[in-house]
């Protein structure tokens, strides 16, 4: 029998570990256990768009804890207050200091 990357090799030295299954997803043929229903390059396929997407989805996360503030404090804070850039940046780091002040005392 010729290997192919389609085929589970892990589930060789297993029983009924070397069944010939047709892929439900490329209906191609694979050899593995008797159960499984994908071939090997499916499922690799699949689980590495699933971490693509859950990669993305943490860096945009990222993103928006990191910058939300910033963009709140720097960008929203001056045009709602009407003070400029450098008033809200003395303001928020004062009000910072004067609370970890009460906290700490
Ligand atoms: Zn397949």
């Amino acid at each position: 029998m010729k290997l192919t990357k389609r085929d589970w090799t892990e589930d060789f030295e297993y029983e009924n570990g070397m069944y010939r299954n047709k892929c439900i997803k490329c209906e191609h043929e694979f050899t593995g256990y008797k159960r499984r229903l994908i071939c090997k390059i499916c499922a690799t396929s699949k689980a590495d768009a699933l971490k693509r997407l859950l990669g993305c989805t943490l860096y945009i996360l990222q993103i928006i804890i990191v910058w939300l503030p910033i963009l709140l404090i720097d960008i929203l804070l001056p045009i709602v207050t009407n003070k400029t850039y450098e008033q809200c940046r003395t303001e928020t780091k004062e009000k910072l200091k004067d609370g970890w002040a009460k906290v700490s005392a």
